[in-house]
């Protein structure tokens, strides 16, 4: 199952302290951080994690975070975060205050903590501290240079490319497969050559953010750097992995990346109650060995993973992330969730939770009803995957047109 070349000598981190906790916007808020504390126990029920992988996050200054954002938003977001209450214009002008983006006090900390994770994150990876790292709290793909949107406060998703960029003179391959557009991340990077940006999600007609199309491709010295694959609804296992095998592994072998960062949004899981996909976790799974696989094949194990979306918080979030930290470590998953977990959050839980880690494949016992795949998805459009795979990905470039290799 799990990429077998390596994984004896892999060292492996994860991003981890309770403080990361406090990226909270309420009880009544889908953007729910106890999946984290759910994820975290969930591997040290099943042994999958030791004291030694843990890698302490910490507050990025406000000097790292106007590497994504502009000083007027993050004063903004100061402010309110020490008032604990929204000002006027500050919805339309900085996405504040918003039902997705309520504000609450300590905000500005608790998004700081996040980003200094993924900071921490990056310099582990790019030093060679560590060889695979995993920040479930990150993954805020959505934040905007100068506003909050979509959950996401702060872009360290951003900030991660950024100081592999600039610190570590890296050439990066960001891959995401939140059901959602990553469009923070494609608009940071839109005109850059040296970070490839592909990201896998629902279609944009009915799903926030409403981007991601085909014809976004990048601009300027960034053409053809952005590859968007938008799925349709329903959108299930057997036609995602298609789409992402003939996608993403193609691109990433022209691009020739130094590092991979990958954001894992498990909001595309069946059970997922804000998107429409009808993945499972095979899905992840699937994604998690292909990723690692090109990891070490192009980039000499250097892998960054990043969290995001996931509302299915109880019963999908800690498993799709434990499959992938299983992967990424090289310790395999037990086949039944450990039922000293279940004892523990069964009794909190609004929904019954499941015995094992992995979903029934096809006609398993308890599989979900099937779903016929669906060539008229528009990944697997003819004229899509002719764009995708055509011409314009001969032009990526690939080591001749490497930036700097300082710190390598
Ligand atoms: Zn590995």
């Amino acid at each position: 199952m799990a990429w077998s070349g390596h994984w004896d000598s892999d060292r492996v981190a994860l991003v981890w302290s309770r403080d990361l906790l406090s990226y909270r916007f309420g009880p009544d808020h889908p953007f729910d951080s106890r999946r984290l504390e759910l994820l975290v126990d969930l591997l040290e029920s099943a042994g999958l994690l030791r004291p030694h992988d843990l890698l302490p996050p910490r507050e990025a200054s406000a000097e790292e975070l106007r590497v994504a954002h502009e000083s007027a938003y993050l004063e903004a977001l100061e402010r309110m975060s020490r008032s604990g209450e929204g000002e006027p214009g500050a919805a339309e002008r900085f996405g504040l205050g918003t039902e997705d983006n309520p504000v609450f006090p300590g905000m500005a900390q608790a998004a700081a903590w996040v980003a200094g994770g993924a900071l921490e994150a990056a310099d582990a990876v790019g030093g060679g501290r560590f060889l695979h790292v995993f920040h479930p709290a990150g993954g805020l793909h959505h934040a905007q240079r100068g506003r909050a949107s979509g959950f996401c406060l702060v872009n360290d998703a951003v900030l991660a490319v950024e100081r592999l960029r600039r610190r570590w003179g890296m050439r990066v391959a960001y891959v995401d497969i939140d059901a959602h557009h990553a469009d923070g991340v494609q608009a940071a990077f839109y005109e850059a050559a040296d970070v490839l940006v592909v990201s896998l999600h629902e279609t944009g007609r009915y799903l926030f953010p409403g981007t991601g199309s085909i014809d976004e491709r990048g601009r300027g010295a960034g053409a053809g750097r952005t590859w968007n694959v938008p799925l349709d609804a329903y959108t299930e296992d057997a036609s995602w992995i298609e789409a992402f095998r003939r996608v993403v592994p193609p691109l990433l072998e022209r691009f020739a990346p130094d590092v991979l960062v990958s954001q894992h949004g498990a909001d595309g899981h069946r059970l997922d109650p804000l998107t429409h996909l009808a993945l499972t976790t095979e899905s992840y799974r699937a994604a998690g060995e292909s990723l690692h696989r090109l990891a070490h094949e192009l980039c000499d194990g250097r892998w960054l993973a990043l969290g995001g979306g996931g509302y299915a918080v109880w019963e999908v979030v800690p498993r799709v992330w434990a499959l992938l930290w299983s992967e990424m470590s090289g310790r395999p998953l037990p086949e039944r969730i450990p039922g000293s977990w279940l004892e523990r959050w069964q009794p909190l839980s609004p929904v019954p939770l499941p015995a094992r880690f992995l979903d029934p494949l096809p006609g398993e016992e308890g599989a979900f009803p099937p779903i016929p795949r669906r060539p008229a998805i528009e990944a697997l459009n003819r004229r899509t995957v002719d764009r995708l795979l055509g011409l314009d990905a001969g032009s990526l470039g690939g080591p001749a047109g490497r930036p700097g290799t300082g710190g390598r």
